[in-house]
């Protein structure tokens, strides 16, 4: 795998199962046939019905695309200032040293695994109409040691800006966006409780990517519940 410079620039960037950052920073699966850490194809077909194209996306292409588009977010000044900003904000229940800026997350080892079933073809056998597709989920990070373990649904790669806006998302997850709270206390909570949940989502408006931001979405609870696929529906 050749190098490039959108998968290399600044930090380290693992696609698992095509362009390993090196075999120690692939995190060996728990379980292997845990949804959360499966290897990714080297082409991902995202049908029509799903918002795809139902063509062979390349995945190494798709992740370059998406991570260039990523990156504009910190190379034009007036985006950066609030982004990073923003990004900073997410991490002040954290002492100032473990703050991370989108910048620096950035500069990460960040390993992508893909979530979702063995064959990426069965995430898009619909049943009754709907069917769950998770975008992503951070699995661990480690803000000492600089890098984060992500997984992506082959979903989320249907194109560079889909997949730009979950990198996105994801990271301010590890920035310190709150996940997933308990069904029952979100049900308790009243708007100004919930309104950290939206924290993650949020930063696609402060980072330039507004066309893919969601107000319904909010943290772990939409990504677990309604950042579902429905055949009519949303992303
Ligand atoms: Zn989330």
């Amino acid at each position: 795998m050749p190098a490039n410079k959108y998968i290399t620039r600044n930090g380290t960037i693992s696609i698992v199962g095509i362009t390993d950052a090196g075999a120690s920073w692939n995190y060996p699966p728990d379980m292997p046939s845990d949804p959360r850490w499966q290897k990714w194809p080297t082409q991902v077909t995202v049908p029509a019905s799903f918002r795809g194209s139902g063509r062979p996306v390349n995945v190494v292409t798709c992740f370059e695309e998406a991570l260039a588009k990523v990156y504009r977010a910190i190379e034009d000044p007036r985006t950066r200032t609030q982004c990073d900003a923003y990004f900073l904000e997410l991490g002040k229940a954290r002492s100032e040293r473990m703050r991370r800026s989108l910048t620096d997350l950035l500069g990460y080892k960040l390993i992508f695994f893909r979530n979702g079933s063995a064959n990426p073809a069965d995430d898009f056998r619909a049943t009754s109409g709907q069917a769950a597709v998770v975008m992503g989920e951070v699995l661990s990070s480690n803000n000492v040691a600089g890098n984060a373990i992500i997984t992506i649904s082959a979903y989320a790669a249907r194109s560079p800006a889909s997949l730009a806006a979950t990198i996105i998302h994801e990271l301010a997850h590890v920035a310190g966006a709150p996940g997933r709270p308990a069904d029952g206390d979100w049900t308790r909570m009243n708007q100004e409780a919930r309104a950290p949940y939206f924290g993650a989502e949020n930063a696609l408006k402060k980072c330039g990517f507004t066309q893919q931001h969601d107000p319904a979405i909010y943290g772990e609870v939409l990504d677990r519940f309604q950042r579902r696929m429905k055949i009519s529906g949303l992303a």
